[in-house]
């Protein structure tokens, strides 16, 4: 089957998957969406429990790839990209913390950067191009698509990061590679971060630098992300309809989720759970969006999104149209949206209080996001008597976050090795006020023309 891939603003021609991946964002400054989604058998979903992430993950994926690559190779690359644990935890009768932090960089955002990264060198290999990736990341996208494509030959990577919103640990990850890889500290924040990149990607003057994205606008990053959701409940579930908690900020986990119920999998409802950037939350009430500039800093500092760029995908999975700038063109069928989607908006204080109460009532160690996504379960479960099997994503490993973790339990979460080979490397970074004139002359300064 050979799917083809549309703008969610409908100004741009349709194109395949590769031309997708290459270019990121749609010319009319839309995101790619598949144009038809493929339905598995529950028969062949009834299978995953006895097959290993990769095998999972090429039963999903081969859907979309399979014209592209072919079937050993792209086994290979799957094989490749996913080489460490994904732990499915139980926390009590039926309810389930899905460790999505085991990956080289500790956040789900392994998961799409390191098949992402494999799929465009697999691409430009065979093409013998070079490319560019542009990415602007709250935290952890960045060192994710850092790691991802650190060291490839026809790949020069431009990570931008908001200077005074990352962690000492997450800076780390970015400005210790070197290499092919820039990290640059913009005094702005996520959002800054986020429209100098999109302003970079639509001027006529960078296209011999050949940008392309790595955000999760990129479909790249998307699809990889509906294949756990097949595998975490291949671990736990009984064949029962799940109830999937995801900590959401920009909105591609869950648009990761909402592709896998599309493909066929079980799912009784989504709880989108965002901190105090509660735009969505607010919309599912009211059916009015409107952005919140500035975006709110709160201690899961990844989910800091004031306007997410996937909800131009949420919509027009529900029939609606919104454009990048948040304006909705077409409202989308929003009792669909909430009969598959609970949202809900988590204060600091009730996240700080929910890593408190899951230590002590279970023993188990969450950070602020994996927090908010258990406390929007909670949430969801006090106002539903919902029993079917619960899981919540923990989306980066505790680690990150030690003073929180330690000021809240008195516990000092073990770091993984990955991360404390970190501390004795020598940072490098560049320094970037945060208008488009200084990027632009940046960026044409550290890239090579192609
Ligand atoms: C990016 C990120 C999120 C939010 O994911 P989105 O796809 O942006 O909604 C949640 N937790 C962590 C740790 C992250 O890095």
């Amino acid at each position: 089957m050979n799917i083809s891939y549309y703008s969610t603003n409908g100004r741009a021609e349709r194109v395949d998957f590769r031309r997708a991946l290459l270019a990121g964002q749609a010319p009319d400054k839309g995101l790619y969406m598949p144009e038809e989604i493929p339905l598995l058998s529950g028969e062949e979903i009834l299978r995953f429990p006895g097959m290993s992430y990769p095998e999972i993950a090429y039963s999903v994926l081969r859907h979309y790839l399979e014209d592209l690559i072919p079937k050993g190779d792209l086994k290979d690359l799957l094989e490749d990209a996913y080489n460490y644990d994904i732990p499915v935890e139980k926390v009590y009768d039926g309810k389930y913390v899905v460790r999505l932090d085991r990956g080289p960089t500790c956040s789900f955002k392994d998961f799409a950067a390191r098949l992402m990264g494999r799929l465009i060198q697999y691409f430009l290999r065979q093409e013998g191009r070079r490319i560019a990736i542009l990415t602007a990341t709250s935290g952890d996208t960045g060192s994710a698509v850092a790691q991802a494509f650190y060291g490839l030959d026809n790949i020069d990577v431009v990570v931008l990061f908001p200077r005074k919103e990352v962690t000492e640990r997450q800076r780390r990850q970015m400005t210790t590679l070197g290499k092919n890889v820039h990290a640059t500290a913009v005094d702005g924040k996520f959002d800054d971060c986020q429209a100098l990149v999109k302003q970079a990607f639509a001027d006529p003057d960078l296209r011999n630098l050949s940008l392309s994205s790595a955000n999760s606008i990129n479909i790249g990053r998307l699809l990889p992300q509906a294949v756990y959701y097949f595998y975490a409940f291949s671990r736990a579930s009984s064949g029962d309809e799940a109830v999937i908690s995801v900590p959401s900020g920009n909105f591609g986990d869950i648009m990761g989720g909402l592709i896998a119920m599309r493909m066929g999998l079980p799912v009784r409802k989504f709880i989108a759970a965002t901190n105090e950037n509660d735009e969505f939350p607010r919309f599912m009430e009211t059916g009015e969006y409107s952005p919140i500039r500035p975006s709110k800093n709160c201690i899961s500092n990844a989910m800091n999104v004031g306007h997410p760029s996937n909800l131009a995908r949420v919509f027009a999975l529900y029939g609606g149209e919104m454009d990048e700038t948040g304006v909705v063109r077409k409202q989308p069928d929003i009792s669909a949206m909430r009969r598959d989607i609970f949202a809900v908006s988590i204060s600091d204080e009730e996240t700080r209080q929910t890593i408190k109460d899951i230590y002590r009532d279970h023993g188990v160690i969450l950070e602020p996001h994996g927090a908010v996504g258990w406390a929007g379960l909670a949430r969801y479960l006090k106002e539903t008597d919902d029993w079917s099997p619960c899981f919540s994503l923990e989306t980066a490993d505790p680690a990150k976050f030690p003073d929180e973790i330690i000021s809240l339990i008195g516990v000092n979460p073990n770091v993984p090795e990955v991360m404390s080979k970190l501390d004795c490397l020598e940072e490098r970074y560049d320094g970037l006020e945060g208008s488009y004139t200084a990027l632009k002359s940046y960026l044409i300064r550290v890239l090579p023309r192609v």
